[in-house]
């Protein structure tokens, strides 16, 4: 019921996106529901504050494709592990958007997303397993994408990597998650519509910055929407308002519902990509509850080359950071090594303890430095 609520409110709403639906995991548990495959016993994600440094979870990106356009291209794909890690790491400049009355319960959630760097046999990959397929669009409600007998393709382990299945989503859908726990290991993970993954810059459509990435992910974790009780309230936080219902297209400054105002920035609305930009403390602390307790094998995971636990080790000193040119350095190290973003290693370097590194070649980003030990994160302005 609430599915066609949602559609009917799209295009009762100012900036009717032909039908386009927003997200569609509430209605894929539905589907599992009625299917009997959904094994989720409610399990109570805690939201206590562990929040103990930041974690990288491997990724696997399958790209199903019928023809060039479906067969994204590695920038599209490097995008949106960028997009992930700005948003997850609440490295995004809208942050400053923030209304007063929220910004001191933005939430930090630490968690970074890297391509694998070895397939399934160990072999040197690239993280993005491209599979030509037959079919021309992929149903959500039977998982096609997810089956190799079916034209999709298998999941990798979910257990150590989170998959996304990249295709032609049938139905104007975006996106659907899994939640942890929801389902067996085979269909555990993250589907995006072609077009709306990674940053599109040929596509018009609202959706083209790689935030419906970060929605999904987000239930991957255990969040559920904003409003997804409406006004009494219950989506597992208390810092976030009770909220009657979602919001689209790019709402003014304030919207008020339930007698408070909607946090209608938050990513776990239905707004656009453009509008959505915070979590709040409470659904880090979820996240990363969820991360630790229930999906733990994904951090206990050395697939990615960027394989690390802590990307802020103390004993790594880096100043100035942000860095435009030169990079000062102090360690107990005598050869560091530097990998991007997306976990590719950009050099290797023989130190003495102390050292001033020209960085001023590398293009802007977030960059890893990496001793041997430990990994501490800067950015190259
Ligand atoms: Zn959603």
């Amino acid at each position: 019921m609430r599915y066609f609520i949602f559609i009917l409110f799209t295009c009762y709403s100012s900036l009717c996106v032909a039908q386009t639906q927003r997200c569609s995991t509430d209605e894929y548990r539905e589907n599992l529901k009625e299917k009997g495959l959904f094994r989720h016993h409610k399990t109570h994600v805690s939201s206590n504050n562990i929040h103990a440094g930041n974690y990288v979870i491997p990724v696997v990106v399958h790209v199903l494709y019928n023809n060039e356009e479906e067969n994204i291209s590695d920038d599209r794909i490097y995008s949106q592990i960028e997009t992930l890690n700005t948003d997850y790491n609440a490295g995004n400049t809208e942050l400053s958007n923030v209304p007063t009355e929220f910004a001191s319960i933005v939430g930090n959630v630490g968690i970074s997303f890297c391509l694998v760097q070895e397939d399934l046999d160990g072999n040197s990959f690239s993280g993005i397993n491209r599979v030509y397929t037959d079919v021309l669009s992929f149903n959500m409600s039977d998982d096609s994408m997810k089956k190799s007998s079916e034209g999709g393709v298998d999941a990798w382990d979910s257990n150590n990597y989170l998959n996304f299945w990249v295709c032609n989503l049938s139905g104007n859908l975006l996106g659907f998650a899994t939640m942890p726990g929801d389902v067996e290991p085979e269909l555990d993970g993250v589907v995006i519509d072609f077009e709306y993954f990674g940053v599109n810059i040929d596509s018009a459509s609202p959706y083209n910055l790689g935030r419906t990435a970060t929605h999904e992910i987000g239930h991957y974790l255990g969040l559920e929407h904003t409003f997804y009780a409406g006004c009494s309230d219950w989506d597992g936080c208390d810092d976030t308002p009770s909220t009657s219902s979602p919001n689209y297209g790019c709402p003014a400054f304030p919207q008020e519902s339930c007698s408070t105002i909607d946090m209608t920035m938050n990513y776990m609305d239905y707004v656009n990509d453009a509008c959505m930009y915070m979590f709040t403390e409470c659904q880090a602390n979820i996240m990363i509850n969820s991360l630790v307790n229930l999906r733990s094998d994904l951090i206990a995971s050395t697939d990615c080359s960027v394989s690390i636990n802590d990307l802020s080790s103390s004993h790594i000193l880096i100043y100035p950071n942000p860095v435009a040119d030169k990079m000062y350095i102090e360690l107990n190290a005598s050869f560091v090594s530097i990998f991007d973003i997306y976990g590719r290693h950009i050099l290797s370097k023989d130190i003495q303890n102390s050292v001033v590194l020209d960085v001023s070649y590398l293009a802007s980003g977030t960059y890893f430095l990496f001793d041997g030990t430990g990994f501490q994160r800067f950015i190259k302005q």
